[in-house]
């Protein structure tokens, strides 16, 4: 390519925690990113793009490789790079056009400018007329807009996005798409690069140059496309189809061996698999529609189920994990196991899934826990404290709900809401050979 390289990262690989208790986030990431260039990185949750561009605007550093901005190595805050969060946190107390004016101010822009500068960027993002009005009083997407605007206001030479529109309704993040491109396209940015992260394919076909695909465990690139498709693009384009398909195959295709597809267990070396955040009713309805299907290609999924391409790639890595489905070259099947599911009565079901989910190492840890507390029960906190070290705060908690949900499904164990517990379900005799500590009583 031609045009100028603005960031080049070289690599690049950043090791969270200390000691024992170290986790690889991404390893050895090489990219550059031109001067004019829109791309998209994309990958399944966990497999570093966040932390990618958090070392990409110097907000953390990597811990071995280097990040070059303008062919000069980043020391600390990047200047010329923004990030726009998924979700905004704006002033409550301030006005939509004082909340812009702030990120001016902290540039040193004098008064005087900082207004007059604030109120062009909100015409520019489409918010003109609502400059006194106060964040509560907005959508969500008119919320993002704010925040692009206050992104924008830092006049970034490289405008970072992070799954900006992953928080807002399908229409509203339609919507703020087309603004942005049009604004791209249009070059009526101050910007000269933009580096967007997603978990939405066809968001990414559709507006990025290049898309870098990522994979995780430990975070690394996979592939590489380059999306040669005119403006405005046509989601019916053969082409674009082609490109999901390819896509969708660097992101899911690849077979693993087993220990690490289903990870290894809370406190033992090794990955914790994310579970990924699916339910047991959609997993069901995947599965009853494969039946009747057959192999399906998958981007055609999300229409015919009615999920957006986010929650379709949960619940198929649900059945992946579970050996339910298996992938191939952007086609999903049924294997045998997830055809007798899919037949079966609402009984056998359970059965089918209890089998499977008891052995994900999440659910074995929490059922060898309880196997051996008094009672068979522990606080929810006990198994939240001990994920804590693994996953991010939130992210656990999430987690936790996710193990609760199955495994309460599964009549593996049961939560006791009012006084947060979690113990083993020993109403149906899925412990009874086992339980030694039942035995002894
Ligand atoms: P993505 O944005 O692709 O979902 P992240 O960059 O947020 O991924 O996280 C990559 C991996 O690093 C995840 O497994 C996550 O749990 C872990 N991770 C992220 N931030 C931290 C942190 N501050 N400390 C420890 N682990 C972290
Ligand atoms: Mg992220």
């Amino acid at each position: 390519m031609a045009q100028n390289v603005l960031l080049k990262i070289e690599h690049v690989t950043k090791i969270y925690g200390r000691k024992d208790r170290q986790f690889t986030a991404v390893k050895d990431i090489n990219l550059a990113i031109h001067e004019g260039e829109f791309v998209a990185l994309l990958g399944p949750s966990g497999c570093g793009k966040s932390t990618l561009l958090r070392m990409i605007t110097g907000l953390i550093e990597p811990t071995s490789g280097t990040v070059y901005y303008r062919d000069k190595p980043i020391k600390g805050v990047n200047p010329y790079a923004t990030i726009v969060f998924q979700t905004f946190a704006l002033y409550p107390w301030l006005t939509v056009l004082e909340n812009v004016a702030l990120a001016l101010e902290a540039r040193g822009v004098a008064r005087s400018e900082r207004y007059r500068i604030a109120e062009r960027l909100l015409d520019t993002v489409g918010l003109d007329g609502f400059e006194k009005a106060y964040p509560r009083e907005l959508s969500g997407g008119m919320r993002q807009k704010v925040g692009f605007a206050r992104a924008l206001a830092v006049e970034p030479e490289l405008l970072c996005l992070d799954e900006p529109f992953s928080a807002l309704d399908v229409l509203s993040a339609e919507a703020l798409r087309g603004e942005l491109m049009e604004l791209w396209i249009g070059e009526q940015l101050p910007i000269k690069a933009i580096l967007m992260v997603s978990h939405n394919i066809e968001e990414a076909i559709s507006m990025a140059d290049r898309i870098v695909v990522m994979g995780k465990e430990p975070g690394h690139i996979v592939a590489e496309f380059a999306v040669d498709l005119p403006h405005p693009r046509d989601r019916k384009n053969p082409r674009f189809e082609q490109l999901l398909d390819y896509i969708y195959a660097a992101i899911a295709g690849r077979t693993l061996p087993e220990i690490s597809e289903v990870g290894t267990a809370p406190g033992t070396p090794g990955p914790t698999r994310i579970l990924p955040n699916a339910s047991v009713n959609a997993l069901a309805g995947l599965l009853e529609h494969l039946r009747t299907s057959g192999r399906q290609d998958i981007y055609k999924l999300d229409d015919e189920l009615g999920l957006d391409m986010g929650d379709l790639i949960q619940v198929i890595e649900m059945a992946e994990m579970l050996g339910f489905a298996t992938i191939n070259e952007g086609d999903i099947e049924l294997t045998p196991l997830g055809e007798a599911y899919a037949e079966a009565s609402i009984l056998t079901r359970k059965e089918l899934f209890a089998q499977r989910a008891r052995r994900l190492p999440m659910l074995q840890w929490m059922i060898q826990m309880l196997k051996v507390a008094p009672n068979n029960e522990l606080p929810w906190k006990v198994f939240l404290t001990a994920l804590l070290p693994e996953f991010p705060d939130e992210m656990a908690e999430r987690q936790l709900d996710i193990a609760i949900n199955w495994g309460r499904y599964a009549e593996l164990i049961d939560y006791d809401d009012d006084n947060e517990l979690i113990r083993l379900d020993l109403s149906n005799g899925r412990f009874e050979v086992e339980s030694e500590v039942q035995k002894a009583r």
